[in-house]
């Protein structure tokens, strides 16, 4: 896929549920994860500011600075100074009031931002269940189900899942005879898949989550080789 858009990338460093292919390819992306890391140190500084960092209040060592360049000029005014002196210090003082003014909109945008990231997330669980080791996988997992902010996400963990040795794993929810599966998306060895889930998505139907090793072959079928399996419980 082409590289990840900025919305998923700032999505992704507020923690919150992006596309998985978004997540599959910043994991492989050098410069994706790059850019999701200024992104996140963007982040922690908006995850610092306080009420008391608001425009009206900024950083005392701002103010302190700006002051002493006024006072500095108000000293000089009377002095004899070469122009090129007084344009120097003007510009100066021009620069430490720019830079002020750039820290104040850089404070005011981070109180929008913290006011975003401290809205606080209506987390609801709905079911979970334990994954059971298919066949001779020999690993194991968990899957819950919860609603945030009203929406249904499957939160699927395999801590163990082997390499997929030239093929990948994928997702399901299926009945309970297993007849019928719906593929929800792929999961990589080694992390956490976050899915958001159909909204038609009823868990009384479809309560087993199944993990299967695909081969690129294009069938978009069960492969019929379950890794771990198991059904949700409310
Ligand atoms: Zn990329």
């Amino acid at each position: 896929m082409s590289h990840c858009d900025e919305d998923a990338l700032a999505l992704l460093a507020l923690g919150e549920v992006v596309d998985s292919r978004d997540v599959a390819h910043v994991q492989e992306c050098a410069e994706c994860s790059a850019r999701l890391e200024e992104y996140r140190a963007v982040v922690s500084v908006g995850r610092t500011v306080t009420p008391d960092d608001l425009p009206s209040a900024p950083p005392a060592e701002v103010w302190t600075a700006v002051s002493a360049v006024v006072a500095r000029d108000r000293a000089s005014h009377g002095d004899v100074v070469s122009l090129d002196a007084a344009r120097s210090r003007r510009r100066r003082g021009g620069y430490v009031l720019a830079a002020a003014a750039a820290v104040v909109g850089l404070i005011a945008g981070s109180v929008v931002t913290t006011s975003v990231i401290n809205r606080p997330e209506a987390v609801q669980m709905v079911a979970s269940g334990t994954l059971d080791p298919i066949g001779d996988a020999g690993v194991s997992g968990s899957a819950v189900v919860q609603k945030v902010n009203g929406t249904s996400q499957l939160k699927v963990t395999v801590p163990d899942l082997p390499n997929a040795d030239g093929g990948y794993y994928e997702v399901w929810m299926a009945t309970a005879d297993t007849k019928n599966m719906v593929a929800i998306g792929n999961l990589n060895p080694g992390s956490t898949a976050v899915y958001t889930l159909p909204e038609g998505m009823d868990l009384a139907s479809f309560p087993v989550v199944d993990v299967s090793l695909e081969t690129y072959d294009g069938n978009t079928g069960h492969s019929a080789t379950s890794v771990v399996r198991g059904t949700l419980k409310a």
